[in-house]
């Protein structure tokens, strides 16, 4: 028998669609990924990008405080020990990301949402209902599909980066910047263009300085941006250079960066503590290609202004997986709601 709604993802997207949905009855069925360690590499393992992070200081309803009662009694026995440790320091930071998404998906789970912890892999656009092949050989029907896979940062890929993720190593300065390793510290931004600028931007208000490193001799970035970036006398602009590696211990995370010129010139050795990427992102939408309209970045295509309509009617499209823009959890949240909302009336109206 076919579903009525599936739901593939497992970011703030996925979870407020299926809040949403499992309130008005549409059972759905969310596909939260496998775990496998392709997806721990490709940063795609269950509760997404936010699972990755640390604290979350601008996400509304989780200032910091004492949320220890709170999070006991919401969480009960599934507490691990990580949320503990996290429960102490609650007072000073608020929420980390992990806690904030299991509680969010156990939020999704109270109203009676089913959730199989594997990838979908196929989807077949053409028949009604939709079929959909998870990643261990099993099919799937349904009526209606929300695609909410978001979008990974992109990263050097050098083992020293790695080492030093949350220790340091970001590629979200907006969610990660404020925290207290990095402020009246100098750290770096990898990029060159508009993202790299407003981070860099963002962070020279916490930072001592900003180094921002580009691999050429001119920014991508708009000309405003440029401007604002010349004009900031906390930033420096690192001109031709190329990550060689990313220095720290175990103790303090990262200390510094190695950079090698493109123009022959000497290398150079940064004191850092924080090396942020804004090297661009990757939507998860391999397995949509040839299926639904992507835009020339490969992010989903809305096709309807102000809606979660997708090029083909009856699959929705919510978070990052279709937002090369805003890309918060607030603003996925947002939009998860509103896919749950479209699907809901779009099921309504064909009598589902
Ligand atoms: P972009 O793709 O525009 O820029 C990525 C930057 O990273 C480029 O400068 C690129 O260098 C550099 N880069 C890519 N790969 C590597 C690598 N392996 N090593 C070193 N450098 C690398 O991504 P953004 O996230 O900056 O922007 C995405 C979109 O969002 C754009 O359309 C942008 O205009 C928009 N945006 C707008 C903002 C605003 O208006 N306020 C704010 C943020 C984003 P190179 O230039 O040499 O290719």
């Amino acid at each position: 028998m076919a579903e009525k709604l599936i739901i593939i993802g497992s970011g703030p997207a996925a979870w407020a669609a299926a809040i949403y949905a499992a309130r008005a009855n549409l059972q759905p069925l969310v596909f939260e990924g496998a775990v496998t360690d392709a997806n721990r590499v490709a940063g795609t393992l269950p509760l997404g990008q936010l699972a990755l992070t640390t604290e979350v200081e601008n996400y509304p309803g989780f200032p910091a405080g004492d949320l220890g009662a709170y999070f006991t009694a919401a969480m009960g026995d599934a507490l691990d020990e990580g949320t503990r440790a996290f429960l102490a320091e609650s007072a000073r930071h608020g929420a980390t990301g992990p806690t904030l998404m299991e509680l969010i998906r156990r939020q999704a789970r109270n109203f009676g949402t089913r959730v199989i912890t594997d990838d979908i892999v196929d989807v077949d656009v053409q028949s009604r209902p939709f079929g959909l092949s998870a990643s261990d050989g099993q099919h799937y029907q349904s009526e209606a599909v929300i695609v909410a896979t978001g979008a990974r940062a992109n990263y050097l890929g050098l083992p020293s980066e790695e080492r030093f993720k949350n220790r340091g190593v970001s590629a979200c300065a907006v969610c990660d910047g404020a925290l207290p390793r990095f402020r009246n510290r100098p750290l770096a931004v990898i990029g060159g263009g508009d993202s790299a600028v407003e981070e860099a931007d963002y962070l020279s208000k916490f930072a001592s300085k900003v180094y921002l490193v580009h691999r050429r001799d001119e920014l991508r970035a708009s000309k405003i941006m440029v401007q604002r970036a010349m004009d900031n006398p906390k930033i420096e602009i690192q001109w031709n250079r190329v990550v060689e590696e990313v220095e720290g211990n175990d103790r303090e995370g990262v200390t510094g960066v190695h950079l090698k010129s493109t123009t022959q010139q000497p290398d150079v050795k940064l004191p850092i503590s924080g090396f942020f990427l804004a090297i661009g992102h990757t939507p998860n939408t391999t397995f949509l290609r040839g299926k639904l309209a992507l835009t020339s970045k490969q992010y989903i295509q809305l096709t309807t202004p102000g809606r979660t309509h997708t090029g083909v009617e009856g699959i929705f499209a919510a978070g990052d997986v279709a937002d090369d823009y805003y890309r918060q959890a607030i603003t996925a949240a947002g939009t998860g709601c509103m896919a749950a909302l479209d699907a809901e009336r779009w099921l309504a109206a064909r009598g589902g």
